[in-house]
């Protein structure tokens, strides 16, 4: 709380009472640690790939580059730190435009399937790679009002996620449907859960479960946080259940095309 006071001085130099303003300044003390808090995650993340990226290319200076085997190998860390920064640059990036004032969707009807197509296709590889599969239960005619390309995004995420942080082999399943006016869509994973505690911080940014695995599946962190602030620039909303060690299911629901069209 900060509070102001002042005198009230009447037209003989009399003393009428003391003003006295407070300010609850809860608000922007939490926003100044939201702040503080981004900038040290931040630099924390981009100190991690830039720290091996010169360590391994110093080693290499140093005369390791004369053994093959060591070169290959140490190249290969120095690749895929680097791509780890610009997969970081680019949500950070794409995080602030989507965050800025005056940011807009484009909205058309755009169909569900459609949607969920083109983010299958986008992980595919991921899936094949853990042995996993997707299935899909969506009426073909269900419509949202949508950005195509960011709801695309909104489902890579999901996806991405879901094979991420699940064993090899297991199965995730989507599920669409309509309620209301809103479409209703699942995605559902075996996956290693989330424990109850943590699921509301889940979409702030950088937050994580457990560091060291989602730095190992190639996450920054800020995935959910986007996904989060996409679906609500649709006039919709995320959710998630969870149990640990058996899976987990976010729903996204958003508004329904009026006109179909289909
Ligand atoms: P990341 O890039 O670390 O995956 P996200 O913002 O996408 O960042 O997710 C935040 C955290 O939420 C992850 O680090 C992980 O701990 C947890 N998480 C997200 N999706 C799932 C899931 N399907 N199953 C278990 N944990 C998940």
């Amino acid at each position: 709380m900060a509070v102001y006071a002042a005198p009230v001085i009447g037209g003989h130099g009399s003393w009428l009472g003391i003003v006295v303003v407070m300010h609850d300044i809860t608000e922007l003390i939490r926003l100044e640690r939201v702040r503080k808090d981004f900038v040290a995650n931040v630099s924390h993340e981009l100190r991690t790939p830039v720290t091996s990226i010169k360590g391994f290319s110093e080693t290499l200076l140093d005369g390791a580059i004369n053994d093959p085997e060591a070169t290959g190998q140490f190249l290969e860390i120095i690749h895929r730190e680097s791509g780890r920064l610009e997969t970081l640059i680019e949500d950070l990036l794409d995080l602030s435009r989507i965050e800025k004032e005056g940011f807009t969707l484009e909205l058309a009807g755009v169909r569900v399937q459609n949607i969920l197509n083109q983010a299958a296709g986008t992980v595919s590889g991921r899936l094949e790679e853990r042995g996993m599969k997707l299935s899909m239960d969506c009426p073909e005619h269900l419509a949202v009002m949508g950005d195509e390309p960011r709801l695309v995004q909104v489902f890579v995420n999901l996806l991405a996620n879901a094979i991420a942080y699940s064993r090899p082999g297991t199965d995730i399943r989507i599920t669409a449907d309509s309620r209301g006016d809103m479409a209703e869509i699942s995605v559902e994973d075996h996956g290693i859960g989330i424990p109850e505690e943590e699921i509301p911080r889940l979409f702030e940014r950088f937050y994580r479960v457990d560091r060291a695995r989602s730095r190992d599946s190639g996450g920054t962190g800020l995935g959910l946080a986007i996904v989060k602030h996409l679906v609500e620039l649709h006039g919709g909303s995320i959710g998630v259940e969870s149990k640990l060690g058996e899976g987990s299911v976010f729903t996204i629901r958003i508004p329904l095309a009026r006109q179909t069209g289909q």
